[in-house]
């Protein structure tokens, strides 16, 4: 560390200390996103294909429902067949009435299961056309996925990068500062959004946007002193082509 700077150079250390730690700051916060952003994708194809499990069991469920229905169909036809064959030896004309009631009762009743097999079929039909859009879909987002990671990491290794050069361009400036002044002016960064010294514009904070007295704004000009924003204890300055009123 070179002779002991003055505050007025110390400040033009900040203003460029602050621009690398801007960056640093935008780029961290893109950074940590980065994995939650992944996850979330993941998640998304992990309940697409938990949706077509599901729909491909209850499709299960529908065909073993459609095939009893078939099978006691096919039990009350052979009844059906049977009581038939039994009318010819019938003797009296009331159990002739009975049986024809009894198979005329089995009848209907077969024709209701009938409508439920063509239901069921329908249902199932239409159940396997959409699991297997489903599954096209899902192929899809899988690609999709896989690509989007990819991008991810490449930027990922490029914000790394980039992080890496703006620390060695951190640490040329820093030695340039006094430990107080950088304290101060790190504490507020970590509190402030990344955002540790700003201009005066217009007789206001440009951190806050509040208005500041006009002994704060000459004070923060003359650059004798750190000189923050009261009400965001921003460390203030004036651009050096700006006049101040
Ligand atoms: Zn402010």
């Amino acid at each position: 560390m070179g002779k002991k700077k003055s505050i007025k150079e110390q400040v033009g250390f900040l203003i460029e200390l602050q621009v690398v730690d801007g960056e640093i700051f935008v780029l961290t916060a893109e950074k940590n996103e980065a994995p939650s952003k992944i996850s979330t994708i993941e998640k998304e194809l992990e309940t697409k294909k938990i949706g077509i499990q599901q729909a491909e069991e209850s499709t299960k469920a529908l065909q073993v429902k459609l095939k009893d229905r078939e099978v006691s169909l096919q039990q009350k036809e052979g009844e059906i067949k049977k009581l038939e064959g039994q009318l010819y030896q019938i003797k009296t004309n009331k159990e002739y009435a009975t049986m024809l009631t009894e198979i005329q009762g089995i009848k209907a009743d077969n024709s209701l299961v009938e409508e439920e097999i063509l239901k069921l079929m329908d249902a199932i039909e239409s159940a396997k056309k959409k699991i297997a859009e489903e599954k096209e879909l899902f192929k899809k987002g899988e690609a999709s996925a896989q690509k989007e990671k990819v991008v991810v990491s490449a930027r990922l290794r490029e914000i790394d990068a980039r992080l890496a050069e703006l620390s060695s361009k951190r640490n040329e400036i820093v030695p340039n500062i006094g430990k107080q002044v950088l304290a101060r002016y790190e504490r507020v960064l970590k509190n402030r959004d990344g955002l540790a010294i700003t201009q005066v514009k217009d007789g206001a904070c440009s951190g806050c946007h509040m208005n500041l007295p006009p002994q704060v704004v000459s004070a923060a000009k003359i650059r004798e002193e750190i000189i923050a924003c009261g009400s965001c204890n921003r460390i203030l300055y004036v651009d050096d082509d700006v006049e101040v009123n």
